[in-house]
């Protein structure tokens, strides 16, 4: 368990809350183009199309960049710190902006390989998608 700052799920972005609570990672991808996308949208970025369906994906990928914030950047996340924040480029393409947990922050590497997992949030019943080692 955590605390977070969680943004409030909205009619676009709650399949993916949904799909969390199931611990099932899923993204947009556009039916007319078969692009993969991530953060949420209501049309395509490569050709436009609302014709965007929640898919679930491998939950694996690589780390792309990543920062450790030693300092909390909100009081909320003070036990939490050192926390590695990180970009994760999926396997199916989109890039993730995310955390890497499971390991201390001085294993991580770009590149290296990483499988999502869930992390319950304190008083609520939300499942924060974040990556792990593997
Ligand atoms: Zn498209």
């Amino acid at each position: 368990m955590s605390a977070r700052l969680i943004p409030p799920a909205s009619d676009l972005t709650q399949p993916y809350w949904d799909a969390a609570r199931r611990q099932e990672l899923v993204i947009q991808r556009c039916d007319s183009c078969d692009h993969w996308l991530f953060p949420p949208r209501a049309h395509c970025p490569q050709c436009g199309s609302d014709r965007l369906v929640w898919r679930p994906v491998s939950g694996r990928g690589s780390v792309y960049t990543f920062t450790v914030a030693h300092r909390p950047p909100h009081p909320v996340f003070a036990e939490q710190c050192p926390l590695t924040i990180a970009t994760v480029e999926l396997e199916e393409g989109p890039r993730m902006l995310t955390n890497i947990a499971g390991c201390e922050p001085g294993q991580v590497e770009v590149g290296m390989t990483v499988a999502v997992t869930f992390e319950a949030i304190d008083d609520s019943d939300i499942l924060l998608p974040v990556f792990t080692p593997g």
